[in-house]
């Protein structure tokens, strides 16, 4: 399957691994919007938040319980932002579920 995030898992294309399990994975993003921006993806490919189902939502379950370590091992005690962007309207530009971990500044308010 052409995908990048796959690739990265894949170890096919380099990245800044921050973690993995045997369901997850996490990067730091290539352009962070953050002094703290980590990605964190299932192993296996779901297209986006809009394939999660019962059966393999495990995977994002998983990523609920690592968000809040990997944070903490960051130093983020101040609060983070966490966001998962689906299809075009929200402008995700990568077919593979991922959710981002934004941190270590004020966020604006908004979240468009
Ligand atoms: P989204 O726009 O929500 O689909 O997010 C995709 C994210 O992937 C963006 O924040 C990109 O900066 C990031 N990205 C794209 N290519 C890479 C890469 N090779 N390594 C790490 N992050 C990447």
């Amino acid at each position: 399957m052409d995908c990048l995030f796959c690739k990265i898992i894949a170890g096919e294309i380099p990245s800044k691994k921050v973690y993995e399990d045997e369901t997850v994975f996490a990067f730091a993003d290539i352009a962070p919007q953050a002094p703290v921006h980590i990605l964190f993806v299932p192993k296996k490919h779901l297209s986006g938040m809009d394939e999660v189902t019962k059966e393999n939502s495990g995977a994002v379950a998983r990523i609920f319980e690592v968000i809040p370590q990997v944070a903490g091992e960051q130093g983020l005690t101040n609060g983070y932002r966490v966001i998962s962007n689906c299809g075009p309207d929200a402008c995700q530009s990568v077919r593979h579920l991922h959710f981002h971990l934004l941190g270590g500044r004020q966020m604006s308010e908004r979240m468009d």
